[in-house]
């Protein structure tokens, strides 16, 4: 069997072949059915923000730990699995999941790098281009209301 639901850690990506939720800890196994590395999430309060996005099955974490923040993303090869994972998930996390488009790791990543600064931000929802604003200054798209550019930092 080929593994070829993935796991991506600060963008080091391993293939995982299924996920186990015990408590308030997700871990995701090989098809050899040992534990990846680092394929311990924990659920619990490290948890900053919950995007995801359906139509490329895609479930990133932003955890908060101690002098930084991790991006930590989980995408399955099915709907099936998909669909089963986020609803295994959505059980075991506390903090709300929040719908974006298909840049959501980028977005993730902003948000990480400004936690890292000890900048705490409000996670937006952002499911479609008409819930985006525009940056003045560098054009990106932001989940509105954002108060300045997650890209180039310019206030909106
Ligand atoms: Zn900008």
């Amino acid at each position: 069997m080929i593994d070829s639901n993935y796991y991506i850690i600060n963008r080091k990506a391993q293939r995982f072949s299924e996920m186990r939720i015990a408590g308030r800890t997700a871990v995701f196994m090989g098809s050899d059915g040992k534990v990846l590395d680092y394929g311990v999430l924990q659920l619990g309060q490290g948890v900053y923000a919950v995007l995801y996005c359906d139509e490329v099955r895609n479930v990133t974490f932003v955890t908060c730990r101690p002098g930084g923040a991790d991006v930590i993303t989980v995408l399955w090869r099915t709907d099936g699995e998909y669909f089963r994972g986020i609803e295994e998930l959505r059980k075991a996390v506390a903090v709300r999941f929040s719908p974006q488009n298909k840049k959501l790791n980028r977005y993730a990543e902003a948000v990480a790098e400004k936690l890292s600064l000890g900048i705490k931000l409000r996670i937006t929802d952002a499911v479609n281009d008409a819930d985006m604003v525009k940056c003045p200054e560098c054009g990106m798209l932001n989940p509105s209301g954002s108060m300045y550019c997650l890209d180039c930092g310019a206030e909106i």
